[in-house]
């Protein structure tokens, strides 16, 4: 959570979907068509999407979330270990929220826009402006419990609510904003939640190794992967990297 040389110090101008858009840049990208089931044999790998395109394959890599990973079609079906893990690391529930200022107006008087409180649904809020830009965002976060209330209410409601936490942070200066933004995560088909995976108690201990292993000629990696900053962008690359090499080793050996 910290700001100053913490997790949420650097954004990334722009949007941090270019990080995906510029590592895609070079690659063979097909988008549009997910992957329903994942074929091994003993030579390889065919992957067949819900559209009907295979892609064969000498191994896979699958990078989807573990929930995610864990509603493919396998044949063969996955080891119990796998499986079972899967089962045991469901995304959180959270929406994103943002409301728009004519300025950021709470800098002038002297806040930063960051708060943190026991009550909500808003329970943790950023200044979310992009540099040089005259209006001023606000962003917030309404998690877990609150999370999954609010997805049951009207978008009108959760707006009139995350207003009201606004103005209880940052005054009544905040009451009026031009435009309200929200997602919900949980509602994402292709996230089904966020910011990562839950771990719950022994999750790591029991089933830990198996977030790596491969099964056969299918290897895993995302941010769940990592054993650096785990959860986050950071990981998910240091995670897609490592089994990369892992990949060319095997493929080279
Ligand atoms: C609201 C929010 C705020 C966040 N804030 C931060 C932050 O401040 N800092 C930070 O470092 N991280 C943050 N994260 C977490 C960060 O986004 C993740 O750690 C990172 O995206 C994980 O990368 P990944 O490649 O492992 O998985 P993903 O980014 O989830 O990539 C998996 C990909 O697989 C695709 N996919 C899913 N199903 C299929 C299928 N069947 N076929 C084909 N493709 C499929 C998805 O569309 C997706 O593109 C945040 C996440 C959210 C949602």
């Amino acid at each position: 959570m910290a700001v100053d040389r913490g997790a949420q110090q650097d954004r990334i101008a722009g949007g941090s979907w270019r990080i995906s858009e510029r590592m895609a840049a070079d690659l063979d990208v097909r988008l549009g068509d997910p992957v329903r089931t994942v074929q091994q044999t003993e030579d390889g790998v065919r992957v067949t999407t819900r559209g009907g395109t295979s892609h064969d394959a000498a191994r896979a890599i699958i990078t989807l979330p573990p929930t995610l990973a864990g509603r493919l079609e396998y044949d063969p079906p996955l080891p119990s270990w796998r499986d079972q893990l899967t089962q045991k690391l469901p995304s959180g529930s959270v929406f994103k929220v943002y409301a728009v200022y004519p300025t950021p107006f709470w800098r002038e008087e002297g806040l930063n826009g960051q708060a943190g409180s026991d009550r909500g649904p808003v329970k943790v809020t950023f200044d979310n402006t992009p540099p040089g830009y005259d209006r001023g965002i606000l962003m917030g976060f309404i998690e877990a419990e609150d999370g999954r209330r609010w997805a049951r209410r009207t978008p009108e409601e959760r707006r009139a609510a995350v207003v009201d936490c606004f103005v209880r942070y940052f005054g009544q200066r905040a009451a009026e904003p031009l435009e309200y933004v929200e997602r919900d995560w949980m509602a994402e088909e292709f996230s089904r939640g966020c910011y990562g995976a839950h771990f719950a108690p022994g999750v790591w201990t029991g089933f830990g190794p198996a977030l790596r292993e491969p099964v056969g000629r299918l290897h895993w990696a995302g941010a769940e992967c990592s054993s650096v900053w785990n959860g986050y962008m950071e990981g998910a690359v240091r995670s897609g990297e490592a089994t990369a090499d892992d990949v060319v080793g095997l493929l080279s050996s």
